[in-house]
């Protein structure tokens, strides 16, 4: 029989290709890494990047940890723990579920993953691909992953990267948005052996907002409160006066996950009515929650679009949430000082 001209790629090449979606700079492997760490109920997580990320991401977090009878498996493409069948899928309650983002980076960095359940630990090194070494390790409850030499053998991937500074105004976004979505994990951030942000992980959003945005602009947001038969709308946005010149500061959250959707930021917007002056936004914390039969994640590799059930009806929502929750403050200036 003829040897045909169609084949199989190798799974590394296939990771290679994968991460190309999944991993495209650091602030994604930032992103990925900490999505894990909360998925395996970090209570504390330290993000340690040195040079943008570039040189090194380090994670740090004391949760469930890999059982050494998992390490390996856990860098196969398409593995996960966390949704088993096809019913999982449409109703998927934690931050990963396609198994994509450990092969992906280990197929275009050097990674050293140092994990432990308590009753056994591993440590795995993986580079461009290739399983370096496997060993015991101590059993420290939590993992400790390390990736450095990002993009090393993907020449047209490292060289696409933006400035440092732009590369780690990234990074910052991606955790202050994680940190948002979770009050309840402490997360730190440290560049350089500076650190960026360091919440109390006491569930207090609005504290959390105040270490990101200052106490000064965190006593301008109010608190709103919104549902129908089908959402739950929370969060806090800023008063009229408090505004930025782009929307990078309004943050949607969608059952603990920062989305990127632009009717539902539109929406916030609509609830300020004529309050904004032109070209202004406001600073906005609006956390969505609801049954996640109505949310499709799987649109893309990253999940940060998201396809909504009913979009408009919980655009019109959140609009009028806002708009109910400002008019409050113009009739009792008063409450202003109590802020
Ligand atoms: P996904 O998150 O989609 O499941 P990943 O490739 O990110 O895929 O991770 C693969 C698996 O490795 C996860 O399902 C989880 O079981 C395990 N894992 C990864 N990171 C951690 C972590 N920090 N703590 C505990 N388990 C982890
Ligand atoms: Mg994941």
């Amino acid at each position: 029989m003829a040897m045909g001209k169609i084949h199989e790629l190798s799974s590394v090449l296939a990771d290679q290709i994968a991460a190309g979606e999944v991993v495209e700079r650091p602030a994604s492997v930032v992103k990925e890494l900490v999505e894990n760490s909360i998925d395996a109920h970090a209570t504390q997580i330290d993000v340690l990047v040195l040079e943008a990320g570039v040189q090194s991401i380090r994670i740090i977090d004391d949760g469930d940890g890999i059982a050494d009878e998992d390490v390996l498996t856990a860098f196969k493409r398409h593995a996960t723990s966390k949704i088993t069948s096809r019913a999982d899928l449409f109703r998927v309650h934690s931050l990963g579920f396609r198994g994509e983002a450990l092969p992906s980076i280990a197929s275009v960095a050097d990674v050293v993953l140092t994990t432990s359940t308590g009753t056994t630990g591993t440590s795995i090194h993986y580079r461009g691909g290739k399983l370096l070494k496997q060993a015991p390790a101590p059993l420290r409850q939590g993992t400790d992953i390390t990736v450095t030499d990002l993009f090393f053998n993907t020449p047209a991937r490292l060289k696409y990267l933006k400035s440092a500074q732009t590369e780690l105004a990234n990074i910052l976004d991606v955790v202050n948005r994680l940190a948002l979505s979770y009050p309840e994990v402490a997360i730190r951030l440290v560049h350089n052996s500076k650190e960026l942000l360091k919440t109390a992980g006491r569930g207090d959003l609005q504290q959390v907002i105040a270490g990101i945005y200052g106490v000064q602009n965190a006593r301008k947001m109010v608190e709103i409160n919104g549902k129908n038969e089908d959402f739950q709308v929370s969060g806090y946005v800023a008063l009229p006066e408090l505004t930025r010149a782009s929307r990078n500061y309004i943050t949607v959250l969608i059952n603990g996950r920062a989305i990127k959707n632009q009717q539902l930021t539109k929406a916030i917007i609509k609830g300020y009515g004529s309050k904004l002056m032109v070209g202004r936004y406001p600073i906005a914390v609006v956390d969505l929650k609801m049954d996640p039969l109505l949310v499709d994640v799987n649109v893309h590799p990253t999940k940060q679009e998201v396809r909504l059930s009913k979009e408009p009806e919980l655009a019109k929502l959140i609009s009028s949430t806002i708009t109910d929750r400002l008019a409050d403050v113009n009739l009792i200036p008063s409450a202003l000082q109590n802020l």
